[in-house]
């Protein structure tokens, strides 16, 4: 079989033979047992045939590269800003405070202190993004809710929320992770408790 024949100019010919080396390498005793073990190498999307399995790989990857098994497909890379952009996440943390300064349960000390005009989240509100990136992404990834309150509750302390006492930086700070996970989950948020019945991750 004219193996080279069909050698293309693109690729090395290292992993090929001249026709002299051919030649002696079809009389030669190697091919005699190379034949019987059946190692020429066919492609599998065109005629070509190459001697050696580095051969083949390279002559796939430079001519088939779709059907190219050399590497993995790289997964596809999702970034936090994708996901959650930090404009969506400082309207939804603005939400959350527009959501505790009227609510009932809390007296009014507690409520006004959530109160926009009282509190400003400029100062912080990127910090804070930053730090819950890794977050964001991990939940698009393995999208698993049950992980994403302890992780959000460990990474956001009470002291990422200057201006807040500690007990309103932790009710802030719930209020945020569930609406930041309904968010991602696309859940609705019904009383403040997160129906995941409704998600579609
Ligand atoms: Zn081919």
């Amino acid at each position: 079989m004219a193996a080279n024949s069909t050698l293309d100019a693109s690729e090395s010919e290292v992993d090929y033979f001249n026709d002299k080396e051919l030649e002696s390498y079809l009389a030669s005793e190697e091919f005699q047992i190379d034949e019987k073990k059946d190692t020429s190498f066919k492609c599998l999307y065109c005629p070509k045939v190459c001697l050696s399995k580095r051969g083949m790989t390279r002559h796939v990857n430079c001519k088939h590269p779709e059907k190219s098994v050399q590497k993995p497909k790289q997964q596809q890379k999702v970034t936090a800003e994708e996901i959650l952009p930090l404009d969506k996440f400082k309207t939804i943390l603005g939400n959350c405070l527009a959501i505790l300064s009227k609510d009932e349960c809390y007296p009014t000390e507690i409520t006004s202190s959530f109160n926009v005009n009282h509190h400003d989240v400029s100062p912080y509100y990127e910090t804070l993004y930053d730090v819950i990136k890794p977050l964001v992404v991990s939940f698009k990834l393995k999208g698993d809710a049950e992980k994403f309150y302890p992780s959000f509750l460990s990474t956001v302390t009470e002291a990422m929320f200057p201006g807040l006492d500690g007990f309103c930086s932790n009710v802030l700070r719930y209020e945020l992770a569930n609406h930041v996970l309904a968010f991602l989950s696309k859940a609705k948020l019904v009383n403040n408790t997160i129906e995941l019945d409704y998600a579609i991750v």
